[in-house]
């Protein structure tokens, strides 16, 4: 990324103020009609689309070679910094979840086939898709002990298996199954990832619907029952039992840019807080006078800045191809609790505004639970970043932040 200009800015500076702009002039203005998930948001969601591609702010999450217009992980944590603020952003500039970490990795392990059948339209914001891993009957948490399955028939692969919270599946083109195939692997060699379109037959789609979630396209998390469906050899992503490792390599990355955007939320939560805290008068003041409300501020933005200075940290490693494993894992259960932390004394300064629909926090609030639970509960990560500590002193060495 280049270095100041003759005004001080950066070329990524610039190009943050430029999101910023677009969100403050057309997406916020249009936050309340297109939470409403009606053909009237889909209409102003594909207007908003259309104008934000026009303006070249189209898929920063992948590189001009994968048809993005992306600068690297460290670009893209600061535009996510003003995409966050408000949850629809993510949809207007195409580097929604699930998609973006999908379309990262058919761009890395996607054959020149797969990358025109598959990544082309999500890029081009053409199709959805879906990630199909999570299964009601065995723990998420623990990926290893997953149950679909799908077998090698001739050149086709059938597919059984019953998969929920495949977020987005609800009118999206794919999906990319985990599934075993190599069930007589060691635990982590086991699976591999396999496309599947959403029409094949055998596929049935059913969105369960989720606290803080409104539940429609996009929006949804489903249950996807898989019974014989069939699809080429051909959608095999990557090796036969690479499955593991390429969702370690999604998922990463992937917790990253879900922290990149609650910065936003937190942000968004921060800036209503102290405007309110100042506007709200009771027992002879504002309530930016009392002293308790004065240590919320000061303590929000303490945390917010720590949570940014480890984002920036973990996004500059992943850019330099270092290994980032504990950084990505502490901050994920890191910032989930400042998200939470920080809406929930927005909420409190509120008073009951803030449970209201009149109020973008309650919103907030409710979609800010399961960022304790999606990519990974907190307590696993907890466990990885100890775990990896531990193994370093335990090697005879100490353990230290590059
Ligand atoms: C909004 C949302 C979107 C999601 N999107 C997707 C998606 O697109 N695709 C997909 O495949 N999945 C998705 N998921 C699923 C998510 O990844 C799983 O819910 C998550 O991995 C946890 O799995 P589980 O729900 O089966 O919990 P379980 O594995 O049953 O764990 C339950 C609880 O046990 C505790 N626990 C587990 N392990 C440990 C441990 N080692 N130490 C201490 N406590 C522990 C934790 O408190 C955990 O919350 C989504 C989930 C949510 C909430």
């Amino acid at each position: 990324m280049a270095v100041a200009g003759a005004a001080g800015r950066t070329e990524l500076d610039e190009l943050r103020a430029a999101y910023r702009a677009f969100i403050d002039e057309h997406v916020l203005p249009a936050e309340d009609a297109l939470s409403r998930e009606d053909a009237a948001a889909d209409a102003l969601l594909a207007e908003l689309r259309a104008r934000a591609k026009a303006e070249g702010l189209w898929a920063p999450h992948l590189p001009p070679e994968a048809g993005g217009t992306g600068r690297g992980f460290l670009a893209y944590a600061n535009l996510n910094e003003e995409i966050g603020r408000v949850v629809w952003a993510q949809c207007v500039f195409n580097c929604q979840a699930p998609d973006a970490g999908n379309g990262e990795i058919l761009h890395l392990y996607g054959t020149e086939e797969q990358k025109e059948r598959w990544l082309a339209p999500l890029v081009a914001g053409d199709a959805r898709s879906f990630f199909s891993m999570t299964e009601p009957d065995v723990s998420g948490a623990d990926p290893t002990g997953l149950r679909a399955t799908a077998v090698l028939d001739g050149d086709e692969w059938l597919v059984n298996g019953r998969k929920w919270f495949s977020s987005g599946a609800e009118g999206a083109a794919f999906g990319i199954v985990m599934a075993v195939t190599e069930p007589e692997a060691p635990p982590r060699r086991r699976m591999s990832q396999i496309i599947v379109p959403a029409d094949a037959d055998g596929v049935e789609i059913e969105p369960v619907p989720v606290f803080g979630h409104r539940g429609r396209g996009w929006s949804t998390h489903c249950e996807v029952t898989y019974t014989d469906v069939r699809v080429p050899f051909g959608n095999l992503l990557g090796e036969r039992g690479a499955g593991f490792l390429i969702a370690q390599k999604r998922l990463g990355p992937g917790r990253i840019h879900h922290v990149m955007r609650w910065l936003g939320q937190m942000q968004r939560a921060f800036e209503l807080m102290c405007t309110r805290a100042l506007e709200r008068e009771a027992f002879g003041g504002p309530l930016a006078e009392k002293q308790t409300v004065q240590g919320w501020i000061a303590d929000s933005a303490a945390e917010i800045q720590a949570c940014r200075l480890l984002t920036l940290d973990a996004a500059r490693k992943i850019d330099e191809e270092r290994d980032a494993r504990v950084e990505i894992s502490l901050l994920k259960f890191y910032a989930a609790d400042v998200l939470s932390r920080v809406i929930d004394r927005a909420v409190q300064v509120h008073g009951a505004l803030g449970l209201t629909s009149r109020s973008p926090l309650s919103h907030m609030y409710t979609m800010a639970r399961a960022a304790h639970i999606y990519d990974g509960p907190d307590e696993v990560h907890r466990m990885v970043v100890s775990r990896r500590i531990l193994q370093a002193f335990a090697d005879g060495g100490v353990w230290r932040f590059g």
